[in-house]
């Protein structure tokens, strides 16, 4: 009798998808294969740092089973459950635009497929927990601070109300992982962690892209299958037998998912950081947490991840177009199940008209309109996001500012500005007058506006903080969290994490992790620019 036995697994990947025949941890192509079974690696000395009791929830574990060692070792692989059947998925990606050809899960492996209360599965899934057939030259490791980072940000986006896969538990394994943080020539020893991530599933575009890239069309066609009937039910055909409008139905909601995703990243102020194709769910959820970041001052041309400095291909401002060109690549590899490139081209073009209404309605609600008129609308837009980037601009404060901002008639100037101020980040120097006079003649346009609709400032206000979050996993938050867990105290973690439940609440106590960036970090590794090492 274990505290876990209650747990049920239900593998249907492993069960109905065909198996790598060689299940050995030295890389290997793995032809035909999606998935290659392996083990995590046993560590020296786990330890649970911080729990997500709304995924524990979720997953019906109770605070009994959460508490023992029995938890602690399956969540970072020390222990595998008898109902588990764990493995490392094998896909390909486009990586900064290239063809990578096979990549796989080098350091993800999957548990198993936990059927939940609800009678939904969830896969549970551990990063770092060692070394897999498609690990190539790396270790199969993660470092604590990648993952307090990845454990800390799912979770802040799925508060924020963002698709995400999401995070069970962070751990410390008790080993040391070598790293050298900035590719600079200073490897160190940093404490190892896992995460144990949770989501349906973890099918990336590149595990479509990889069987299509090898002519490997019948397991092509099996995966299609497999996640049409699994996650896109809806779309699976009474009778059982899909037909190439089955499968272009089923790009067209990847599409539309996809879209919407990147919608809500640009809502918030999220850079994913690295969207290669790999790195994009299949479910359209936010996936791989890695040199991620937040905006803070409105830049629409920033980008954390150092390795991307040069070209930016994934800064801000260009997550919906690399979006749209990662669904191409799927859309091409789904052909041969298809082999109508109209009707591919159809369902793609949708990407563009679907990303620009929801982005549209994004906006209008980000700015508290009721209705969305194009001609007085869009050069408003356009004009606010020109004002925000000619000083440094918190984008975040901004909105939440914007939503004090009275329509009163006969207001002075100076106390109508009054509530953005505290969004900039130089005032002084960089709020000139000129500026001050562009940004009081928009606040006439826009209040004029907001005027024209006659709604209620309360009311707008009110509107306005439910889509505009006041709290952000801001890179120098995760940064400061992480400064203290590495000397041993993780109450930052938990701390962020808590607040981060509430992100469109103003929580008393907690204005500081409202803050805006203090200048210590403007420049700092981790808290401005990050590089893929993890
Ligand atoms: P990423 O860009 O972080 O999603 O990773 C790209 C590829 O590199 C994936 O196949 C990962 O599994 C693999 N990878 C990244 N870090 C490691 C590591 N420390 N050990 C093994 N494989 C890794
Ligand atoms: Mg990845």
């Amino acid at each position: 009798m274990t505290v876990l036995e209650s747990l049920e697994f239900d593998n249907r990947f492993t069960a109905e998808l065909p198996a790598d025949p060689n299940p050995s941890n030295v890389p290997h192509q793995a032809p035909g294969a999606m998935f290659t079974r392996v083990d995590p690696t046993p560590t020296a000395a786990p330890e649970v740092i911080s729990v997500a009791d709304e995924v524990a929830e979720m997953l019906g574990l109770t605070a009994e089973q959460l508490a023992s060692d029995e938890f602690r070792d399956m969540v970072t692989g020390n222990l595998v459950l008898p109902g588990m059947d764990s493995f490392a998925m094998r896909y390909g990606g486009h990586q900064f635009g290239n063809w990578a050809g096979q990549l796989g899960d080098g350091r993800a492996i999957n548990l198993g497929e936990l059927v939940t209360p609800d009678g939904q599965r969830q896969t549970l899934q551990l990063k770092g927990a060692g070394r897999t057939s498609y690990s190539r030259t790396a270790d199969g490791l993660a470092v604590l601070r990648s993952s307090i980072r990845e454990y800390l940000c799912s979770e802040a986006m799925f508060h924020l109300g963002v698709p995400t896969t999401r995070a069970l538990s962070l751990s410390l394994t008790g080993d040391q992982v070598m790293r050298d943080m900035l590719y600079d020539g200073h490897p160190a020893l940093e404490p190892g962690a896992v995460v144990c991530r949770v989501a349906p599933s973890f099918i990336r575009f590149g595990s479509f892209e990889l069987p299509a890239s090898m002519g490997e069309f019948d397991e092509l066609r099996a995966l299609a299958d497999f996640t049409i009937r699994e996650y896109y039910p809806e779309l699976w055909p009474a009778d059982g037998n899909p037909t190439p409008e089955t499968y272009t139905a089923f790009y067209a909601e990847v599409v539309k998912r996809t879209a919407e995703t990147i919608v809500h990243w640009q809502r918030v102020g999220f850079v994913h950081g690295v969207m290669n194709t790999d790195n994009l769910s299949i479910l359209g959820l936010t996936i791989d947490y890695g040199p991620y970041g937040w905006l803070e001052n409105y830049d629409p041309n920033w980008t954390p991840n150092t390795t991307d400095r040069h070209g930016k291909r994934y800064r801000f401002g260009n997550q919906p177009g690399i979006g749209q060109w990662n669904l191409a690549q799927l859309g091409n590899a789904l052909y041969p199940l298809v082999e109508d490139a109209d009707a591919l081209q159809l369902a793609i073009d949708g990407y563009v008209t679907h990303f620009q209404s929801q982005h549209q309605d994004m906006m209008r609600s980000k700015l508290g309109l009721a209705e969305w008129d194009a001609d007085r609308d869009e050069p408003l837009m356009v004009d606010m996001l020109d004002l925000l980037q000619d000083a440094e601009t918190d984008m975040t404060l901004f909105y939440r500012g914007l939503a004090n901002v009275s329509t009163d008639d006969g207001i002075a100037a100076d106390d109508r500005f009054a509530p953005l101020l505290d969004a900039f980040y130089v005032p002084d120097e960089q709020l000139t007058d000129e500026l001050r006079g562009r940004w009081d003649s928009w606040l006439d346009t826009y209040v004029a506006r907001v005027r024209s609709e006659g709604t209620d400032d309360g009311e707008r206000r009110d509107a306005m903080n439910a889509v505009n979050p006041l709290y952000v996993m801001r890179n120098y938050l995760a940064q400061l969290a992480i400064d203290k867990s590495e000397t041993g105290d993780h109450s930052g973690v938990t701390e962020l994490l808590d607040v981060m439940r509430n992100p469109y609440v103003e929580q008393p106590g907690k204005e500081e992790f409202a803050a805006k960036r203090p200048d210590w970090a403007r420049s700092r590794v981790g808290c401005s620019m990050l590089s893929c090492s993890s």
